[in-house]
Formats: C-alpha cells, sequence, structure tokens
C-alpha cells in the first residue's frame, strides 16, 4: 500500500501568501470601491529592461534557425552566463570562484528549499527568528525538525536565533551547537543586514564546529553601506564552510522569468565527502535545466547596457524605500531596515499583535503589507512592507497611513 510522507502532514498552516492572498481577495471582493494598495508580498513591478528584452528578442530568434536553435541546456548551465557571473559577480570583488562551482537555476526557491537533501536526517537545522519560511518548511518535509509545539510555536530539532532591534538583527551564535546554518542577509523580512566583520565571525564558527552555512543572497543588489560584503566568499575560510544562493528576481526584475544560481565550493567537504559532486548529481537528476533564452536574458544583466538599466530599476526600488522610511518615522513609528534590503520592518503601533495590524492597515487604508508573526515568533508585533510598489502607490500609501 502506498504511504505518504507524512512530515508533510505535520507543516503548520497554509503559506503565508497565500493566506493573505485569500484575505485581500474577500476584503476586496467585499469592498469593490476600494483601491487596494499591495505593499505585502516581495514582488517586483517595474518591467524589465529594454537590453533584457532585446537579447530576448534576438534569442528567441535563434531558437527558430536550424543552424542556432538549441535543445537540453548543459545540466549546470551555459558557460556563457556561468563566466559573466564569475566576472561580474565575483572576480570584481576579488573572489576567486571557478566555472564548476557555479549551478544555474530557475530562481533560487528551488534550491533554498532542496539543499536540504544533501545532509543527514540527523543534523541539527540553526535559523534566524523571523526567518524566510522556506529553510523550516523544507526542513520540516525531509523530517528534520521534530515536532510541533503550539505554545512556543517552535520545532523541537530547529535552533532559533532570535533577531530583535536588541541585536541589530544579527543572530547572536547559539548556545546549542548547529549542524546547518541558514542565514540571508540583506535580509528579508527585515531589511537589516550584516556587516563583514560579523559575517566573518559567523564563518570562522561554523569552519570551528564543522558546519554548513546556506548562505541566502537574493537582496545583495540593495546593498548601499560600504562595510557589508555582497557575497559570503568575502570573508576569510567561507570556501570551506557555505554554500551562497543568488538570484535574479529581486536584482534584474526576473521574478516572472525565473533565474538564479548557487555557489558550492569544491572545498566545501563533510568527511572527505565533496558537496559540489553530490550538487552536481541531485542537478542531473532532478533539476530541468534553465530555459536558453532565460540564461541568454542573464547573460545580458551583465552588459555595460544592462548594468546602467538594472542600476535604474535598483534605485527606484531603493527610493520607495527611503521614501516610507522617512514618511513611517515622521509619523513616529519604530522602523528598521530599509536602506540595504527592499523592505520596512516596523513595530505595530498601541501594542497591536501583527494580525491586528494587518486588519487595521486593510481596513482603514487600504493597503496591504505582511504580519511579522507569518515569519516566527519572533516577528510577532512587527510588520513588513516592501518597496517593489510603484513610486506613485508608495507615496499614496505613506498619505493614507498619516491619516490613520
Ligand atoms: N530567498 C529569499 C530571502 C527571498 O525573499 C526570495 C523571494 O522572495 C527567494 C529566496 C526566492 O527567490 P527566487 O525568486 O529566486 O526563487
Amino acid at each position: 500500500m502506498c504511504k505518504v510522507n507524512d512530515n508533510y502532514l505535520k507543516l503548520q498552516g497554509r503559506y503565508l501568501f497565500s493566506t493573505i492572498g485569500k484575505k485581500v481577495a474577500k476584503f476586496k471582493e467585499d469592498n469593490p470601491d476600494k483601491k487596494v494598495i499591495s505593499l505585502g508580498i516581495g514582488d517586483v513591478t517595474q518591467p524589465l529592461a529594454p537590453a533584457i528584452i532585446d537579447t530576448l528578442h534576438c534569442s528567441v530568434d535563434e531558437m527558430g534557425h536550424l543552424d542556432t536553435f538549441k535543445g537540453y541546456a548543459p545540466d549546470l548551465g551555459y558557460e556563457f552566463l556561468r563566466s559573466a557571473i564569475i566576472k561580474g559577480d565575483y572576480k570584481s570583488r576579488g573572489v576567486d570562484i571557478s566555472i564548476d562551482e557555479v549551478f544555474i537555476n530557475d530562481g533560487i526557491n528551488s534550491d533554498a528549499g532542496n539543499i536540504q537533501e544533501l545532509f543527514s536526517v540527523d543534523n541539527k537545522v540553526a535559523v534566524c527568528d523571523p526567518v524566510y519560511p522556506v529553510y523550516v518548511d523544507s526542513n520540516v518535509m525531509a523530517g528534520r525538525a521534530g515536532t510541533y509545539d503550539e505554545d512556543t510555536q517552535r520545532w523541537s530539532n530547529v535552533i532559533y536565533m532570535p533577531c530583535t532591534p536588541g541585536n541589530n538583527f544579527v543572530p547572536d551564535i547559539p548556545k546549542e551547537t548547529p549542524d546547518i546554518i541558514y542565514l540571508c542577509f540583506p535580509n528579508n523580512p527585515t531589511g537589516t543586514t550584516i556587516t563583514k566583520d560579523k559575517l566573518q565571525i559567523w564563518v570562522d564558527y561554523a569552519n570551528r564546529i564543522n558546519a554548513v552555512i546556506i548562505y541566502d543572497a537574493a537582496y545583495e543588489a540593495y546593498i548601499s553601506e560600504d562595510n557589508t560584503a555582497h557575497t559570503i566568499y568575502e570573508c576569510e575560510g567561507a570556501k570551506s564552510c557555505a554554500i551562497e544562493l543568488k538570484s535574479f528576481s529581486k536584482s534584474a526584475g526576473f521574478t516572472g522569468l525565473r533565474l538564479g544560481y548557487t555557489v558550492v565550493p569544491k572545498e566545501l567537504k563533510y568527511s572527505e565527502v565533496s558537496l559540489n559532486a553530490l550538487w552536481a548529481r541531485h542537478y542531473g537528476t532532478k533539476y530541468n535545466g534553465t530555459p536558453y533564452i532565460v540564461q541568454r536574458a542573464g547573460e545580458a544583466v551583465y552588459s555595460e547596457t544592462g548594468k546602467e538599466q538594472i542600476k535604474k530599476q535598483i534605485d527606484y526600488y531603493k527610493n520607495n524605500a527611503k521614501v516610507m522610511l522617512e514618511g513611517l518615522k515622521k509619523e513616529g513609528y519604530s522602523v528598521y531596515g530599509g536602506v540595504n534590503a527592499p523592505y520596512i520592518w516596523l513595530k505595530t503601533p498601541n501594542s497591536m499583535t501583527s494580525w491586528e495590524f494587518f486588519y487595521y492597515l486593510l481596513e482603514k487604508a487600504n493597503i496591504v503589507g505582511t504580519p511579522g508573526s507569518g515569519f516566527g515568533p519572533v516577528g510577532e508585533g512587527y510588520f513588513r512592507l516592501t518597496a517593489f510598489g510603484t513610486y506613485e502607490n508608495t507615496l499614496e500609501a505613506i498619505e493614507r497611513i498619516k491619516k490613520l
């Protein structure tokens, strides 16, 4: 008899954004006259840069000619894109990454969820609290998280590392020793980041205890401050303890095209086993590959014109973040993030819970945000707004909040 993987049955609630989507849809149905502004889900709104569109057109044409047609892509991605990544994201920062350490994917969500397959189910995972939900849920699905405690809202076998204003949203080294450490900087949901010195402390710690760091750098393109590492490999010794995930979604507006990459250094070995070789095997067996035309579009991101156009887009979202940060501060809100990331993390006023504030903002100002408690128990009493709306909607949202 077929038995289901009952780890899936342990998953808590629904995926946060589908819950929000349902509540917003109901509100819109009941209030068809209201113009709802969404600053909830972290999805971009600006169209793809012209350099990317031009490249897409050209590569679509290539697919229509006998001599330039492409079939299955190489398992780990085309060399032209992997070379562009190495040159644009690593060599330019003095970091030496080789082509066979880069794995091209269709956005990093799948790798963020699947990478845990490389590790024994006995391993202990450490995550920040609040946290991007995929890291925890994928470990629950794999049977690594233990049992869920409704009271503490925590999994028995997961180490939670609180991130609060008290530690500048940078986790302290946990008392219990982890085997797998998930770090995400600049951070979603708090919009804050880590200095290079503090990241070095984590790298040294991971090397000392023989743990692996899964480093999610999805928002690296939003870094504004100098003392921040753009890649974990800027830290000494990171190649022997860290896997890095980088996405084109928020850096170049590829949420609809789908492109990202994972770096698994060849130095990364546990009990003499190379994670790079295991991950290559994973890709060969389980991954469909990223379409040629999307990989060409990714290459265009690193062209001079592409870089210029994309910088304008990022500056546009960063300006939205600035508008929100300044506007909310003026209104007396305690706000965090928004300088090195497209997210604002605010303390809910008048001791409202995160969900109370969600309904308050939706009903009184017709603005959608994300309740902080959806990212973990320490997120309770906080709320996330994104800078990915249009400039006009961002301004209007702040005006509406002022009138509350
Ligand atoms: N990691 C973080 C921290 C994110 O916020 C997101 C998307 O919002 C992802 C990963 C997934 O990115 P992608 O679109 O590349 O799958």
